[in-house]
């Protein structure tokens, strides 16, 4: 039979108000990582929701992982790494992007991508959009073709989805 694979996903998804610091909703998966059924809609949902051919999933770094890795076995493609700067071993091409206060930079390895690879890029939430962009930038640097984005969770108002629409990605969330 397997996990059921209509859960609620809205409602497995617990928000923490003023974390990491005050005035942010914190949007926490971990209660919808922790439910069979919401794992297995999640996946479904993503995988459903592929357009066309897909070579890699790159995952940011640290939740994107989770649902880049599982969304992989459906779609029969490899898995990508995107990382915060200092932690791959091999040589690596990196990216900068800007935070509310000051910047940070996100890498993957030099030799990761064929150029012409098709990547879908994942990420476990999608805000104001500067950490998928840096990695939009990232792979289309590396000679990836990226025309599509999934999120578990896009915060509209915060307008990184419509950003990377601007970018000529189509882009997809479970929960609004
Ligand atoms: P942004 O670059 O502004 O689109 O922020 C997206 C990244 O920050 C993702 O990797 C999210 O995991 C994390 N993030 C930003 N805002 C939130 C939030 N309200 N709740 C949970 N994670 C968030």
């Amino acid at each position: 039979a397997g996990p059921e694979r209509n859960a609620d996903l809205r409602a497995l998804i617990r928000t923490i108000p003023d974390f990491p610091k005050p005035g942010i909703a914190f949007r926490d998966i971990t209660t919808l990582l922790l439910s069979p059924a919401g794992v297995a809609t999640c996946i479904e949902r993503m995988a459903a929701a592929v357009d066309g051919p897909v070579d890699l999933v790159a995952g940011i770094e640290a939740r994107g992982f989770l649902f880049a890795a599982a969304l992989a076995v459906p779609l029969r493609a490899g898995v990508l790494l995107i990382r915060k700067d200092g932690k791959l071993p091999g040589a690596t091409i990196a990216e900068d992007y800007a935070l509310e206060y000051g910047q940070d930079r996100i890498a993957i390895h030099a030799d990761a991508l064929v150029p012409g690879a098709r990547v879908l890029l994942v990420d476990d939430l999608i805000a104001t959009g500067g950490t998928a962009r840096a990695a939009l930038r990232l792979l289309r640097k590396a000679g990836g073709v990226v025309t599509q984005a999934q999120f578990v969770v896009d915060l509209p108002d915060l307008g990184g989805a419509d950003r990377l629409r601007d970018d000529g990605i189509t882009v997809h969330a479970l929960v609004d």
